[in-house]
Order: structure tokens, then sequence, then C-alpha cells
């Protein structure tokens, strides 16, 4: 009979994720954990280099997350995106919501400051993201998938028909490559273009992690993936929350290598996620809209895999995809539901 796991590393993504690592930070202890977190929704606002889910990461075990939203600050206050909107009010970017599309709150800024500010300084992501968790008091080791620039880009239906997507939101510089010839009446924009800007209420035909083939995992990331007892997939977006750590060149490698000791949580229930686009997403790309998706997406890298006990009629399916089973209640809707599943995960590979 094995010990239930001690020294656990996840692959993560933003707010799904944040959770799962808090129920495991609640059972194992911060000091124990890893996460090897997605930086394709990385963007430069303003000339701000934001990085979305290492801060939700970051602001969740350190316990400073909003509960309301899952990402940004507690008690945060709003007087720079007020100021922006009087800009917005007078010209010459007379349109509403074109600068503060993204909003940014005030405490939150003081995070983009710095590590703009750091990275500007020379560097790297994975030493300011260190120093960022330690100003937030978080014990667990956060890294980057990498530290250079790795571009979750988005082909759409352009809204509004062909030509009418230009300069819809300001504030960033030019797109990273050329992209590849859409076809008409679709475009490329970038992750937050889609997510945030859209509402992600728009087709996705598909995805490009610009930048991915040639990037190479965050120092630590690999030996926290080949020395981790457990190395959990969080219940994220598989296709871009995951799909941008994996396509970084060797870590997919070194989660198959240790696929024995591997598990994966769905992040869709009963065929929806719980916010957010996964589950449309994982149908627009071509993939089944279920955990039996997820599992056919995880089966070559985690030998076991969690889903909802809504879906426990898919049990079979899911085993049927070459991955083992493991049925429990996964909707983390606070610490206690979180630590329940994080025992759950922690116990994937005993007896
Ligand atoms: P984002 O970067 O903030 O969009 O977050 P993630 O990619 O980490 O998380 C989005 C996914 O997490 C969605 O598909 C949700 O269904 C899933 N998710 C969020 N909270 C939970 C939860 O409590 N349990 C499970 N199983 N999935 C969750
Ligand atoms: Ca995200």
């Amino acid at each position: 009979m094995n010990a239930p796991a001690r020294r656990v590393t996840a692959l993560a993504g933003g707010v799904g994720a944040a959770r799962m690592l808090s129920g495991l930070a609640a059972v194992v202890g911060q000091p124990a954990l890893a996460a090897v977190v997605n930086t394709g929704d990385d963007m430069v606002l303003h000339g701000l280099h934001i990085s979305p889910d290492l801060d939700t990461v970051t602001y969740t075990l350190a316990g400073a997350a909003n509960p309301g939203t899952g990402w940004g600050l507690s008690g945060e206050s709003w007087a720079v995106m007020a100021s922006l909107r009087e800009f917005e009010a007078t010209g010459p970017e007379p349109e509403a919501g074109r600068l503060t599309w993204f909003n940014l709150g005030d405490r939150d800024l003081a995070t983009h400051l710095f590590r703009t500010s750091r990275l500007a300084s020379g560097a790297a992501l994975s030493e300011v993201t260190a120093e960022v968790a330690r100003r937030f008091g978080v014990q667990a080791r956060l890294l980057p998938m990498t530290d250079s620039r790795v571009e979750t880009r988005v082909t759409i239906e352009e809204p509004g028909g062909p030509g009418s997507f230009a300069g819809r939101f300001a504030g960033l510089p030019p797109a990273p490559q050329t992209p590849p010839a859409t076809p008409s009446g679709q475009v490329e924009i970038g992750f937050q273009e889609y997510f945030v800007g859209l509402h992600h209420a728009v087709a996705v035909k598909g995805v490009r992690f610009v930048g991915a083939s040639s990037a190479v995992p965050a120092p630590g990331a690999l030996d926290a993936v080949e020395q981790a007892d457990l190395v959990v997939i969080c219940p994220s977006n598989p296709v871009v929350s995951i799909g941008p750590v994996l396509a970084v060149p060797g870590i997919a490698d070194a989660v198959a290598r240790r696929r024995e000791t591997t598990v994966a949580v769905s992040p869709i229930i009963a065929g929806k996620a719980l916010k957010g686009p996964a589950d449309r997403m994982l149908g627009e790309l071509g993939h089944e809209m279920s955990a039996v998706g997820v599992a056919r997406l995880w089966a070559p890298l985690a030998a076991a895999l969690i889903v909802d006990t809504a879906d426990s009629d898919l049990a079979p399916r899911v085993e049927a995809e070459g991955t083992r089973c493991i049925v429990a209640p996964s909707v983390m809707s606070g610490p206690e539901q979180a630590r329940h599943l994080a025992e759950v995960v922690l116990g994937a590979f005993t007896g």
C-alpha cells in the first residue's frame, strides 16, 4: 500500500487550477506544492506585462483573490480605470471601452508595474514570478511554463463581418507574427481579445500557441514534474489553459513518462464548463464536449481521471479511453469542497 502523495506538481491554468491548488495546499501544505502555470494568456497592454493565470494562482494561494470573480484582488479599488474612462470620453479614442476593455484594479496594477519593470531590467519571468509570490506570502513553488513569450492566438468568425475587427481594442502592441492566411470573414486575435474583449461569445475556428515550438520549459519546471510524488492536471480549460503548457517542448513528454502517477481532474461536468468557454471550445475544435472528450485528451498523460458524480454513468466510456475513472464530487464551491477533492486526488494511486 502506497502512502498518500506528499510532493505534488500541478499543471495549471487560472481559476479552476487555483481552486484545486488551494485544496491541495490545505492537505499537503504549500511548501510541498509546485505548479507549472499557463502563460499563453499573457499579454502586453498599455505597455504592461500581464500574466493572468499566474496572478490568479498567486492571489488565490495568498488568500487575497476576489471571491466574486476568482481573478483580481479582494477589496480592490478602480480609480485608474475610472480615470482612463475620462480619456475615452474626451477622445481621441472616443468609443466607450476601447481603453478599458480589460479591467485592471489599482492594487493589481502594482503587480503588473513590478513585473514589467523587473522584466525590462533583464529578470526572467520565472524569477519575477517567485518575487511576486514572496511578496504575497505564497510558499508554493509557482513556475511559468516558460520564460519566453508564447502567445495563444484564436481564429474566430469576424464579428460584424470582414474587416470590422481591426483596431477594436486599444492598448495592445501589434500581433506577434504574421497570422496564417485565414479565410475571408475569419480573423486571428489574441486570447484576451477573444476571452475578455468579446466575452468568448464567438465561434472558435482554430487555436495556435505562437512561439511555443521554440520555447524551453522554465528553469525547474521539468524537475518539478519529474521529482513530484504525484502530478495533477488541474480542472482547467484543456485547450487554452493546459494546451499551451503541454505545447512547450519537453513538458508533455515528461508527464507522459510518469503517467502511472499522474491524475487529471475533468473541468467538464455534465457536458458543461462551470464557467468560461471550455465546453464550446472543445466542441468547436472537434472534441467530444464531455468528460469522455477530456479522457481522450488526457489518457496518454494520466493513468486516472476524476469525473464528477454527475458523470458517473460515463465511467465505462472514460475507462474505454484507457484511463482509470474515479468518480467524486468535483465542484469546488468552497474550501471544504476543494479540500475534499484534493484528498481524492492525493489518494488516486494509494491502496
Ligand atoms: P481561467 O484561466 O481562469 O479561464 O481558468 P481555467 O482554465 O483554470 O479554468 C476554467 C475551467 O475550470 C472551466 O472549464 C471550469 O469548468 C473549470 N472549473 C472551475 N472551477 C471548477 C471546479 O470547482 N471543479 C471543476 N471540476 N472544474 C472547475
Ligand atoms: Ca486563463
